[in-house]
């Protein structure tokens, strides 16, 4: 849009140039045409024959067709007529004179005696001719610059203005962008564990209550891991709180690291993890889960002279989206703490009754998976 302003402005002051240009050659030939005249009527006087009274002629009609032209040029620009309207009189008085000097002229033929009493005339009117036209060269120099003058300011008004809304439209860009990104950031503070960066358990059962309903139309099964570092009141008690933290840190981008994409990883405590895993059978959520135990296990701790906390780990699967996350949370945690309960690194997991036969769902099945799965 800057550039087309631009080039808009740019050619109006070319245009309005380039046509006093011309008008102002035209009024200098047509002063020329004042000398020209007066040479032939000198050159008449002095040798009276038709010849010279031709020339006399076409000199007079040469000022008269340069005064049309000059006034036509005037007429088609509104501006400059305006600004030399005080000279239409002068212009009208001129032409009258030439119109009378031309019948004079023809006047004349046959009759050469005639020709010398027109010089006086031809002098009254080329004085006549000649002011006018400096003063309507002055007048038109003058409306002129004027007019470049406002095209100038006009152009510098466009281009401030430009300015202006070019900043304003580039602030109310940034303005939006920082907003999009607050959001972004809040929406993402709203979800993560800033410690870790992992998700909270607000997002965790957002996401639970998505892949329960999803579990319950394709009838599949859904495992549920907790994880829980072992000991690690220790760790914050002998290193202290900050080596306490960066071993969460490491810990959770190991487990991230292991996660597949499909399963949601939350911290959801202190030094409480949960893994939702769809499409997940009791196996391999089994399997998952002890190669994440031995992965922690073996894990070698960045910049902190210490051998890594051990993790345990209660697993426990629904069927289908028989049951709530609530429900699957309930016998995974029961199962974590059967984990801890015999010895701590290992994992463990409970399964929910099963629903077609509700004799069994009061009795929990406990299924104790040891390390070596
Ligand atoms: P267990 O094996 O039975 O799980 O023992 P534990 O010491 O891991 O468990 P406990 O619940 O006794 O202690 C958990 C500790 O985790 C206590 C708490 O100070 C610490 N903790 C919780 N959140 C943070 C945290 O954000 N940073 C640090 N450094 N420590 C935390
Ligand atoms: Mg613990
Ligand atoms: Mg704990």
């Amino acid at each position: 849009m800057s550039v087309i302003i631009g080039s808009y402005v740019y050619s109006t002051c070319q245009r309005a140039e380039a046509d006093y240009t011309t008008l102002m050659s035209d009024i200098v030939l047509a002063q020329q045409a004042t000398p020209q005249l007066q040479a032939a009527i000198k050159e008449g006087t002095r040798q009276p024959n038709d010849q010279q009274l031709e020339y006399i002629a076409y000199f007079i009609s040469l000022s008269k067709q340069y005064l049309n032209g000059i006034q036509n040029t005037i007429e088609q620009h509104q501006f400059l007529s305006s600004g030399v309207k005080h000279l239409n009189n002068n212009f009208s008085e001129l032409e009258e004179r030439l119109i009378r000097l031309d019948r004079q002229v023809l006047a004349a033929q046959n009759r050469p005696e005639l020709i010398s009493p027109l010089q006086q005339e031809v002098t009254d009117v080329g004085e006549n001719q000649a002011g006018l036209y400096n003063t309507l060269l002055n007048e038109v120099h003058t409306i002129s610059q004027q007019q470049r003058l406002a095209v100038q300011r006009l152009s510098i008004a466009v281009s401030v203005l430009l300015v202006l809304v070019v900043s304003a439209a580039i602030t109310l860009f940034m303005a939006v962008l920082h907003l999009h990104r607050q959001r972004n950031h809040m929406h993402q503070l709203m979800l993560t564990d800033e410690l870790t960066g992992l998700y909270n358990r607000r997002h965790l059962v957002d996401v639970a209550f998505a892949a329960l309903t999803q579990a319950k139309r394709s009838k599949a099964p859904l495992s549920l891991l907790l994880l829980d570092i072992d000991h690690f009141k220790r760790i914050n008690d002998t290193y202290g709180h900050p080596v306490g933290d960066e071993v969460l840190r490491q810990i959770s981008g190991r487990l991230r690291h292991l996660s597949r994409p499909s399963d949601t990883l939350a911290r959801i405590g202190g030094e409480e993890f949960c893994l939702l895993m769809p499409n997940t059978s009791t196996l391999d959520a089994l399997q998952a889960a002890d190669r994440l135990r031995r992965e922690i296990e073996n894990m070698t701790l960045n910049g902190i002279a210490i051998s890594s906390p051990t993790v345990s780990i209660g697993v426990t699967t629904g069927n289908g989206g028989a049951h709530t996350f609530e429900q699957l949370y309930s016998f995974a945690d029961t199962a974590l703490y059967q984990a801890k309960a015999h010895g701590r690194n290992r994992v463990e997991s409970l399964l929910p009754p099963i629903a077609q036969s509700p004799e069994k769902a009061y009795a929990p099945q406990l299924i104790r998976q040891h390390s070596d799965l």
